[in-house]
């Protein structure tokens, strides 16, 4: 079913370009023409304002395996706004060095501290590698980051000057791609197949995320001209055939029924450790790390504020693409900096009726937490956005 919606959405782009071409005789190596719907903007189509927090971590996200006494800690947190599109490829990446480092038999207790996106990967990958005792213990299991993130899977590019890590972040990224291509494919057992899609991605031409995976999992974009119905003129923008979208509440509610059927999880919140009697523990605490970093880890964990607003009364034939516009910066009230965008995916909230699809983003403020969310900031948010696509 997922791949006939693909194959239509791909006829429907190309009977609309080759028409257009058809029409002006532009030469055969002109941009594609293509008209896109976008989304409604008005007071009745913007739902439920989001406000979350990444676990933005200076110098990338730690993963290393510490060890104290005769504990094993391996530590995978501070992803920051990456967080989706590395967990795959740096939960496989640890439990490789943990295998090649910690001797443990199968049936050792292991401790996964944390149920965000990576906590939870963590324990599907133990346990599908034949781990048969695995406890995942978390203050909180639902309403996380993890289930309010976008869900674009593509790393933000941050610029890493080792040669060295860079190389492993390239590979950790290539991992993840082909996890997430796997379970669209629903080659992954006990996960569910509609929590990734194949999707038509349109990125600015400077726009650098997905770069580098062409050749090596992805095809080169192609250059495209989308012309929104109320814009004067089209956007000249690059359309990844084969980027991945993730379905992030359906994605970490089957991670969590796999879970509840074969570990154990305990709602609780851990201060130190000291208080985990298990030899092994993974420390996938996300912000939470703060509290519970390596001994060896300096680098400050900060919040990476970002709003977002779901969208509601929509089409949700015509919300089936990622858009994404990279903004600027500005100055909030209280003299934080705020990188902006305009982005579009089509995510859903589960359970939620058909036309309630759709999210709009967004904002970085970085170290501003809850206790100041910047609520002038959705305003201005969709403000932008109803100029970029014309509302
Ligand atoms: C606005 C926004 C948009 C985003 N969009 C994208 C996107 O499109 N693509 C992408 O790849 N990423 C995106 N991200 C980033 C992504 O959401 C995060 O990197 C990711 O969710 C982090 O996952 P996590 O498991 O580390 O943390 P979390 O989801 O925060 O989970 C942390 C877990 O640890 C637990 N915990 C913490 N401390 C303790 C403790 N002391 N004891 C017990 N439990 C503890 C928490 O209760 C929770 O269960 C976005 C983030 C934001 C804010």
């Amino acid at each position: 079913m997922k791949q006939l919606i693909f194959a239509l959405l791909c006829t429907t782009l190309m009977h609309a370009a080759a028409t257009d071409l058809a029409t002006s005789g532009a030469p055969a190596e002109a941009p594609l023409y293509i008209p896109l719907q976008p989304p409604k903007l008005s007071a009745e189509h913007l739902g439920t304002r989001v406000l979350c927090h990444r676990p933005v971590r200076t110098g990338g996200p730690y993963m290393k395996i510490e060890q104290r006494g005769t504990t094993s800690i391996v530590h995978n947190y501070g992803h920051g706004g990456d967080g989706w599109t590395l967990a795959p490829g740096c939960v496989q990446h640890l439990i490789d060095q943990f295998h090649a480092q910690v001797d443990v038999p199968k049936e050792e207790p292991i401790v996964v501290i944390g149920a965000g996106v990576v906590g939870l990967l963590t324990a599907y990958m133990l346990h599908t590698s034949g781990h048969s005792h695995i406890t995942v213990v978390a203050e909180q299991f639902e309403d996380l980051t993890s289930h309010k993130a976008g869900g674009f899977c593509a790393p933000t590019g941050a610029q890493e000057s080792d040669p060295v890590k860079k190389e492993l972040m390239h590979k950790i990224g290539i991992a993840s791609y082909k996890f997430y291509e796997a379970v669209a494919r629903g080659q992954k057992p006990d996960v569910d197949a509609m929590g990734a899609w194949f999707m038509h991605a349109f990125l600015m031409p400077g726009d650098q995320r997905l770069a580098a995976w062409e050749d090596d999992v992805m095809q080169k974009p192609t250059s495209v001209l989308v012309q929104f119905p109320n814009k004067k003129r089209p956007y000249q923008m690059k359309l990844y055939k084969d980027a991945i979208f993730l379905d992030t509440h359906r994605l970490m509610a089957s991670l969590l029924l796999k879970l509840k059927s074969h570990m154990l999880s305990v709602k609780q919140r851990v201060e130190s450790f000291d208080e985990i009697s298990a030899r092994c523990i993974f420390n996938c605490a996300g912000l939470g790390a703060q509290d519970l970093k390596a001994l060896d880890d300096d680098a400050p964990m900060v919040p990476g504020q970002g709003h977002l607003i779901m969208l509601k009364n929509q089409d949700p034939y015509k919300i089936d693409y990622i858009i994404g516009f990279k903004g600027g910066s500005g100055i909030t009230k209280d003299g934080r900096v705020v990188h902006h965008s305009v982005y579009m995916f089509p995510k859903q909230t589960l359970g939620a009726p058909e036309t309630s699809i759709g999210v709009l983003g967004g904002t970085y403020i970085e170290d501003a937490d809850a206790t100041t969310p910047h609520e002038e900031q959705f305003d201005l948010m969709v403000e932008r956005a109803r100029y970029f696509f014309g509302q």
